[in-house]
């Protein structure tokens, strides 16, 4: 099942509303609390997700006017703009995160058909069509949304979401080495049909992981490995760890 850009969008917009309601849930001693993950805070997380929609709205820019934009000047860069939007208050960041999130819809929205279709180059060095962008902002704010730590998992998000991200990391993790690892074939038992395939080193015996679509596409994303279980020819066996694939 091909995403679209509609369905992209639809997600980008979905996802900014979880972060936008768990944000502002938050008290202002909430964000300096960690998040889910290593070494940053939510405030460091929101710092990231705001400079992110100025990223990939740099990358709108560079449709529309077909002159070079790059996300990021440089991931030194990068990096200081997280850090110091991390000193930030929360409502200073809650604001900047609005901010950038309508900035990049506004931006989207003065696109048409041509500029879509420009090619544009991501911070890790892909050429793709600009019409990937909203993909790329929708993964960011649904999957942060829970890193946030908040209480948010992915069985709070879309089932055609998580379909469309298992299918994305499945695709990325076949340019990873699972050399060390034993073919994994992932089941969800509430998605009929579906099933994501990671060629390993022994592709003769996959180990078959199988739960809810929520919990496979949490564990295809390398956040734990709750509510699935494994089995290798008909015997239960441990659940394989999975090499990162960003
Ligand atoms: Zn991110």
């Amino acid at each position: 099942m091909a995403r679209t850009l509609a369905d992209a969008r639809r997600w980008a917009e979905h996802g900014t509303g979880v972060c936008r309601d768990t944000l502002g849930s938050l008290a202002e001693a909430d964000f300096a609390a960690p998040s889910l993950l290593p070494g940053w805070t939510r405030k460091h997380l929101v710092a990231h997700l705001a400079a992110n929609a100025d990223a990939v709205g740099n990358l709108a820019t560079w449709a529309a006017t077909g002159i070079p934009t790059p996300m990021y000047s440089s991931p030194e860069q990068r990096a200081a703009d997280i850090e110091a939007g991390s000193r930030l208050a929360g409502s200073a960041l809650l604001e900047w995160f609005e901010r950038s999130a309508g900035d990049l819809h506004r931006a989207w929205d003065a696109l048409d058909e041509s500029a879509w279709a420009a090619s544009v180059v991501t911070a890790q060095g892909r050429t793709v069509p600009a019409s990937e962008s909203p993909w790329m902002r929708a993964r960011e704010v649904m999957v942060h949304a829970i890193d946030l730590g908040t209480g948010v998992t992915f069985a709070d998000l879309p089932a055609d979401f998580l379909t469309a991200l298992g299918d994305d990391i499945t695709a990325k993790r076949s340019g990873v080495s699972m050399a060390d690892h034993p073919d994994v074939l992932v089941r969800p038992t509430d998605a009929e049909g579906l099933a994501w395939d990671l060629p390993g080193a022994d592709p003769g015996s996959p180990v078959t992981v199988t739960g809810p679509l929520a919990a496979c596409t949490a564990y295809l994303a390398g956040r734990g490995v709750e509510g699935l279980t494994a089995t290798r020819d008909g015997e239960a066996t441990p659940i394989p760890s999975l090499p990162a694939w960003l």
